[in-house]
């Protein structure tokens, strides 16, 4: 039955992380002298337990989607025990420092679109929401500009479903005809262009340091822990049934601590947040393991996925009127203005067949010279001449099997949620994935945006991955 999706995953075992030193467990801990003998064994007398031992929930992941989510579930409830683990606490390498801190709500799917509203709706109010008492509120530095999507004669139709679906979700946007655009935007060469839409509310980008710096301070306010350590592997409770043990729950994360130690933390709920890593981490939790049961034979199809940003100048481009520029007749090229004084930051996709080594974060200026430029410069030929000032890397964490997200409980392992997957958007979605979570979590359901086609089971429930409906707007 699953054969078709298991066919786009690598084989590896899970089991060969389970080498650790192990720390006292929560029993121990309640005898001093366990703990006093322990140490003394390993001859850590003066060490001082740095991570909390159980919690009720445990987020593995402490960026943005973590800290949003860890944020929804103690403004709803603040007695839960909430620990976020998180395994670089410079977030060197985290999607969402690493973004493009786009917004918009022009997507095919209604529940991106009613995503993105509500991430809207929470960054407005942003310096409201996160205020710390004594501390100055936070400021996301939302730039408002709309989404310009280009498209040609084959996406044409394509484009006038999504504005319809847009347009029935109450979001707002402009369909422009060639001459339209012409007239609006006289920099962009129209040739081969058939529709656009412009988006004229709810659109532009903001500061992801300054949300996720928001986040962090008002859980820390709100007694979360934030351990700095890497969650490495998962202990399980068994339960005997028909006279043969079976995995039941997930019981203990293992953390492994800076200082190389590996704690198990033990809590009644996990939430995988670890953006472009939670393929890996599941894979820890026995997700994708046919051993366990038929229902874990799938893995969670999430990977990273290398993508470049390259800052220009360009003396002639466009000014202020400027919006983020996506032509979806050109692989969705994009191009926005960074900041002011003619200053621009771009980037593409790469082709399916021609996927960038995802090895480190390290720069191929060639892709711009042969992929970007000459589609830049053909659809806005002020672009012809300009300077590459410098360039970036990051992950997308990319759902590899319809773009969306993958959110809510595993069906086998109904502890262990996730919030993963969304495949270049989910900055602007960490704010419903943390309401949505929490919805899960407090009620069993959604009570806002129903998510429920972005669930786990979608995997398990055909074999026709291409019949999952995808969004068709992966910029
Ligand atoms: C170039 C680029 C441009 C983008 N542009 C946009 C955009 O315009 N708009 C938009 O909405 N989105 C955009 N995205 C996507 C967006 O950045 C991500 O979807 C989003 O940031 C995912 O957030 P996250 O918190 O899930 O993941 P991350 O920000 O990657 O955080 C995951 C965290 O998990 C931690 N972690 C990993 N493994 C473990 C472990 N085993 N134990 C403990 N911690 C662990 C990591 O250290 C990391 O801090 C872009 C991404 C890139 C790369």
């Amino acid at each position: 039955m699953f054969c078709k999706l298991l066919s786009h995953f690598p084989r590896r075992s899970w089991m060969s992380i389970r080498h650790y030193v192990r720390l006292p467990s929560v029993e121990d801990a309640k005898d001093p002298l366990k703990i006093l003998k322990h140490d003394l064994v390993d001859g850590r007398l003066d060490k001082i337990l740095p991570c909390p031992r159980e919690c009720d929930v445990l987020i593995i992941g402490g960026s943005v989607v973590g800290s949003s989510i860890a944020y929804f579930l103690k403004e709803q409830q603040n007695k839960l025990n909430v620990m976020v683990v998180e395994a670089d606490s410079s977030y060197s390498s985290a999607s969402a420092l690493l973004s493009v801190g786009g917004m918009r709500q022009q997507f095919s799917r209604r529940e991106n679109i009613e995503m993105s509203q509500f991430g809207f709706e929470f960054l407005r109010r942003a310096s409201q929401l996160l205020a710390v008492r004594g501390e100055p509120p936070p400021d996301v530095q939302f730039n408002h500009a709309g989404y310009l999507i280009l498209a040609d004669k084959d996406n044409a139709d394509t484009m006038l479903k999504n504005h319809e679906i847009q347009t029935e979700c109450g979001a707002v946007s402009t369909l422009l005809s060639a001459d339209m655009l012409k007239k609006k935007y006289p920099w962009i060469n129209t040739d081969g262009i058939e529709l656009a839409t412009v988006g004229c509310q709810g659109e532009g980008w903001f500061d992801p340091a300054a949300l996720l710096s928001g986040l962090r301070g008002k859980n820390r306010s709100q007694d979360v822990p934030y351990v700095n350590g890497k969650v490495i592997g998962f202990e399980y409770e068994k339960i005997r049934l028909s006279g043969e043990k079976r995995y039941h729950k997930l019981d203990f994360a293992l953390v492994q601590l800076p200082n190389g130690d590996v704690q198990p933390v033990r809590a009644a709920l996990f939430v995988n947040a670890t953006g472009p890593h939670a393929g890996e981490v599941a894979q820890m939790a026995g997700i994708g393991d046919e051993n366990i049961s038929a229902v874990c034979a799938v893995p969670l199809p999430v990977e990273p996925r290398k993508r470049y940003v390259y800052t220009l100048h360009c003396v002639n481009g466009p000014g202020l009127d400027c919006p983020l520029v996506a032509d979806s007749s050109q692989n969705f090229v994009y191009l926005r203005r960074e900041g002011l004084g003619n200053n621009y930051i771009c980037g593409m996709s790469p082709p399916a067949d021609m996927e960038h080594d995802h090895s480190d974060l390290t720069v191929d200026y060639n892709f711009f010279d042969e992929h970007i430029w000459p589609k830049l410069a053909h659809r806005m030929p002020a672009f012809e001449a300009l300077k590459v000032v410098g360039a970036w890397a990051g992950y997308y964490d990319y759902n590899f099997i319809d773009q969306n997200l993958i959110i809510g409980a595993h069906p086998y392992f109904k502890n262990m949620y996730f919030a993963n997957g969304s495949s270049g958007h989910g900055l602007q979605h960490a704010p419903a994935m943390g309401r949505a979570i929490t919805e899960l979590i407090n009620y069993q359901e959604y009570r806002t945006v129903d998510l429920n086609a972005f669930a786990f089971d979608r995997f398990l429930e055909t074999d026709d991955m291409d019949s999952l409906g995808g969004e068709t707007n992966v910029v």
